[in-house]
């Protein structure tokens, strides 16, 4: 079954070390059928503490394609959340899935991130919703500090 990695780049940070999600929160990801290559119409929510269970097993989220009904299952893979360095100009890895029957195109990244400043290695995690631009201040470094949009992407993990 393939796994999946989530990679983000940030376009323009300021004073920001690091982006992590938060583990243990929510993912929505938007999925293209193996079988008929259409994309959910909305975002499906996967929480890794939920288990759906199913004729062909359990999963942290399970449903079938609205067009072809095939079923498609996601496991939020637990020991695959990174840390995105803002100095990396590259999209980095940080967080993974093991999707059966189809692959994630889109994600919504919405809350659940932790940010950390650079001068002070302050952290923000609340309201830290990075479907919008992020700007807050850091008043340990006495700095300005955001992330000013984040491109997604994915990749195949290799087993
Ligand atoms: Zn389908």
């Amino acid at each position: 079954m393939p796994n999946f990695a989530l990679l983000i780049r940030t376009k323009e940070v300021e004073n920001v070390a690091t982006v992590a999600p938060i583990a243990g929160r929510r993912w929505g990801l938007k999925l293209s059928c193996a079988s008929c290559s259409e994309v959910t119409p909305n975002f499906v929510y996967i929480d890794e503490s939920e288990t759906v269970e199913s004729d062909g097993g359990s999963a942290n989220a399970m449903f079938s394609c609205k067009f072809c009904k095939k079923q498609i299952s996601v496991n939020v893979l637990t020991k695959a959340y990174g840390t995105y360095d803002c100095t990396s100009a590259k999209p980095m890895p940080v967080a993974g899935f093991e999707v059966r029957g189809a692959e994630p195109v889109e994600a919504h990244l919405e809350e659940g991130w932790t940010v950390v400043a650079t001068e002070s290695e302050k952290e923000f995690s609340e309201g830290v919703n990075l479907d919008d631009d992020w700007v807050d201040y850091d008043d340990k470094g006495e700095q300005s500090v955001s992330i000013l949009g984040v491109e997604v992407s994915f990749a195949k993990l290799g087993k």
